[in-house]
């Protein structure tokens, strides 16, 4: 914006050159119809055939109480309500069409996961859908994976550990769970119906290899996968420490 505003004082100063025999009025600034701003709006979609051409709604930020937590928090949880956020957020669906959902995310994260989830949506990386996770009963997230359901804050531990999981302060994200599966030591699987994306060799949309754009959006910016974990395998998991 500042070089088309010393443009404009540039033009004002050229009239004003021009003008001073004038014994009318100079035209007012705002006469001549300034070109189109190609950066108030985004521009209306194009021919190109390019997805996804849709503009995206935005995020959006909330405030969340114990009451919209539901099952996914109770008292004794390392972090109360207070210190989190619901920030909705445009997705692609695998329809490769924009979609919108939804994290509960600490609230240092906001922003990160919210240019995170913009970074993915201009890749194009798909997801089925973001719900938060009280909406499974018990807030089960076994329901939640197998659902394929993204999904940040629970107050629970890591399996079989008894500690916290990054996902009980809101710094943990799982990514499309069913197709990214978590395997621990023995071999066991969570979500339980993920068996045939066991092979990682696989490229359907939405599976995160090592390497992929997706991991690095998430990488690139400080956070740990679990896909580079040796055991446990937890290739939906992004966690911020
Ligand atoms: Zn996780």
């Amino acid at each position: 914006m500042t070089a088309r505003r010393a443009w404009l004082v540039a033009l004002a100063m050229a009239a004003a050159v021009v003008l001073p025999h004038c014994s009318s009025p100079p035209p007012t600034p705002d006469a001549p119809p300034p070109p189109a701003s190609s950066e108030a709006s985004p521009p209306p979609s194009t021919s190109a055939p390019s997805p996804p051409s849709p503009t995206p709604v935005g995020p959006a930020v909330h405030p969340v109480t114990a009451a919209d937590l539901g099952a996914s928090w109770r008292p004794g949880c390392p972090l109360g309500p207070e210190r989190l956020r619901r920030v909705e957020l445009d997705h692609i669906g695998f329809d490769n069409q924009p979609r919108r959902g939804e994290l509960i995310v600490h609230e240092d994260l906001v922003d990160e996961v919210i240019a995170i989830f913009a970074d993915l949506y201009r890749l194009g990386y798909p997801i089925e859908k973001m719900r938060t996770v009280e909406v499974y009963p018990n807030a089960d997230d076994e329901l939640s994976m197998r659902d394929n359901n993204t999904s940040a804050f629970n107050c629970r531990d890591i399996p079989g550990s008894g500690q916290w999981s990054w996902h009980a302060f809101g710094r943990a994200i799982d990514v499309n769970p069913l197709l990214n599966p978590y395997i621990d030591a023995a071999g066991d699987l969570q979500p339980a119906n993920a068996e045939v994306f066991l092979d990682r060799n696989r490229i359907d949309p939405g599976l995160l290899h090592d390497g992929d754009p997706a991991v690095a959006v998430f990488t690139d910016r400080g956070w740990v996968w679990g896909g580079n974990w040796r055991t446990p395998k937890d290739y939906q998991h992004f966690e911020r420490r």
